[in-house]
């Protein structure tokens, strides 16, 4: 039911339709259960000459003759031109609703996928962090995929394998009400048996299968193992082991032979067993004047119930899967954002003065240790500052606070005096250039990975950005220029390819705080000159914290802050840092053994 409440506002658009879907669908199962009628008087009229048939009791459908005409003159060719008029609107109905129902299905999925795909993008970081991505991917492609084949395969057929079972099953109950009673009470039995039998037969496929695995293990067993197997004088005893398996073999073999040999032979005493008593009775019965078309349309309709009876009961697998897979989607759908926009919240004005975080701790969700405790930073405009620490110090988590990729757990970072809680995410992350270690580029053209986020920018733009990060000279040489796809996050471009255009792309963004992440693979000397190039023309005018895997580039820093399990342990330049010998001196001299000019106390 609340299955159902959930995907009632995805399908509600497509009511109408399925419902006319569903409509024919009942239709092309009456029709052609008609069909099945006209039996009827067919072979009435070869066994009698009279489509109601010879005897008092008449034709059991004479009402349907009586209404298509069929008592009269040519009554053969009436009947055909019906059939071949049933089955044609009976195939169009069916082609119609398929249509009209996958119609439905591929909507409501598409329509759920847009709305998960929109979901997962506002959501926070920290609900990736929680969610491996194949959690998140499964929902959006294979449940939906799953849910869609249950909207309109699978719903189709079991509109029109009811409507089959309830128009057969009353065709043979209208027929002959007893010999259907009888008829569906023996069914179970018949249908029990080769059930039984089917299931012992695959029970012994499977041992037989173990036996051979069993036989060829002590085969290559003995044969790789001759040595001990002589050594210890087992030969016999191995072969006693062979050979009982080998016996074993034929014992399941000639059961399972046993099995699959009565199967056919007995379905056959069985139907025959059935049918003897329902010969002699339908002869009883046309004796008293019961049409023999009547018996033609019921045991044909007994035929064709056998379809709708097989495909009902294992519909609900189907079902279940499908119900299973909704769960997932709106589980998914329904988990609530941890990280909006504050009821009221301002758009943050352009960039003023400072960021400043005041007794910032953070611990991130669900987990009890901080991260980050008691930070007290000052970053005024224009200002490079550089975060140092070993690694797990907390010099990413410091930075990913700034655009709120989460929230503080105390106190308070401040941009010109305001909140980031209090100022929307857009505005907030509209003013903050991020260059990540990992450079992200998606499987686009240059020009796009460059224009990621200012989509409109003109090409003179995007040029001048390359420009300015040194990667134009290589897109020049490139045969199809800024057109050119760049792979699968990137991959034909080398690292430092791929950093300056992430550079280019932060340089277009023209965002006045730039958090740069910087890369922990070493590139090439040639590389890294370019990559610093292209770095200092982005800092430029910038706002900068630079995280800072590599001492070396610290130096381009007016202010160095060293982070030692997630508090701030000291500030200052390289010179005074290196004099205080500290943690940052510590550092140094292990990225740097062979350096030793520098002042120590
Ligand atoms: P590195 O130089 O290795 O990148 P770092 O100084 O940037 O390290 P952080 O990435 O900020 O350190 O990590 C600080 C601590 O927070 C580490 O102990 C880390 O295990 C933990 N941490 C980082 N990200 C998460 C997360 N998403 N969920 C939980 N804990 C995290």
């Amino acid at each position: 039911m609340s299955q159902a409440r959930n995907l009632f506002p995805f399908t509600r658009p497509y009511l109408p339709l399925l419902a006319a879907a569903v409509l024919l669908l009942t239709f092309s199962g009456l029709l052609e259960a008609l069909i099945v009628t006209l039996l009827e008087p067919v072979f009435n009229l070869w066994s009698s000459g009279s489509a109601a048939g010879s005897g008092p009791a008449g034709a059991r459908f004479g009402f349907l003759q009586n209404w298509l005409g069929l008592e009269e003159d040519g009554a053969l060719v009436r009947i055909a031109l019906f059939l071949v008029l049933f089955s044609f609107l009976k195939g169009v109905f069916l082609y119609l609703a398929d249509n009209w129902m996958a119609y439905c299905g591929h909507s409501v999925v598409a329509s759920l996928r847009k709305r998960l795909y929109q979901r997962l993008l506002d959501h926070s970081l920290a609900f990736y962090a929680r969610h491996p991505t194949g959690q998140l991917m499964a929902p959006v492609i294979s449940d939906t995929e799953r849910l869609q084949d249950a909207v309109s395969k699978k719903l189709a057929d079991f509109v029109r394998q009811s409507v089959l079972l309830v128009a057969f099953l009353g065709l043979v109950f209208y027929i002959d009400w007893k010999l259907s009673l009888v008829t569906f009470l023996l069914a179970p039995v018949v249908l029990g048996i080769t059930t039984l039998l089917g299931r012992k037969v695959r029970r012994l496929a499977w041992l037989s299968q173990q036996k051979i695995s069993d036989l060829s293990q002590t085969l290559q067993e003995t044969i790789t193992g001759q040595r001990i197997v002589k050594a210890f004088g087992m030969q016999r005893y191995e072969e006693e082991r062979f050979r009982e398996t080998a016996d074993q073999l034929v014992r399941v073999e000639m059961k399972s032979v046993r099995y699959t040999a009565l199967s056919s032979p007995l379905m056959e005493f069985l139907g025959y067993l059935l049918f003897a008593p329902f010969l002699l009775y339908v002869s009883h019965q046309i004796g008293q004047g019961v049409s023999v078309g009547a018996f033609v349309s019921f045991i044909v309709a007994l035929f064709k119930l056998y379809d709708p009876i097989r495909k009902l009961s294992q519909m609900h697998l189907h079902f279940q899967q499908a119900s299973a897979s909704s769960n997932r989607i709106f589980e998914l759908l329904q988990t609530p954002f941890d990280l909006l926009d504050r009821p009221g919240a301002r758009p943050l004005p352009p960039f003023g003065d400072e960021i400043r975080f005041e007794r910032v701790s953070f611990a991130y969700p669900g987990q009890e240790r901080p991260v980050l405790r008691g930070i007290d930073l000052r970053i005024g405009r224009g200002e490079i500052v550089a975060l140092v620490g070993a690694s797990g110090a907390g010099k990413s988590t410091l930075a990913s606070l700034v655009p709120r990729f989460y929230d503080v757990t105390e106190g308070r970072l401040l941009i010109d005096g305001r909140d980031v809680r209090d100022v929307t995410q857009e505005s907030l992350r509209a003013q903050i250039a991020i260059v990540s270690q990992d450079t992200f580029l998606f499987n686009d053209t240059l020009r796009n990975n460059i224009a990621y986020g200012r989509q409109d920018c003109s090409m003179e733009e995007v040029e001048g950005a390359a420009r300015a990060a040194y990667i134009d000279d290589f897109i020049g040489t490139l045969p199809r220029g800024y057109d050119t796809v760049v792979g699968e996050r990137g991959q034909r471009l080398s690292g430092g390819q791929r950093q300056r255009i992430a550079i280019a792309r932060a340089i277009l963004k023209r965002a006045p705080i730039l958090i740069l992440d910087e890369a922990t693979s070493a590139l090439d000397s040639a590389s890294e000159q370019l990559v610093q190039k292209a770095l200092e023309n982005l800092m430029r005018d910038c706002t900068t914290v630079v995280i800072a895997h590599r001492l070396s580039t610290v130096r381009m820093a007016h202010r160095i802050v060293v982070l030692d399990e997630g508090r701030i342990v000291e500030t200052g330049d390289h010179e005074q840092l290196i004099a205080r010998a500290g943690v940052y001196q510590y550092l140094y001299r292990m990225q740097h053994p062979d350096e030793s000019g520098t002042p120590v106390p």
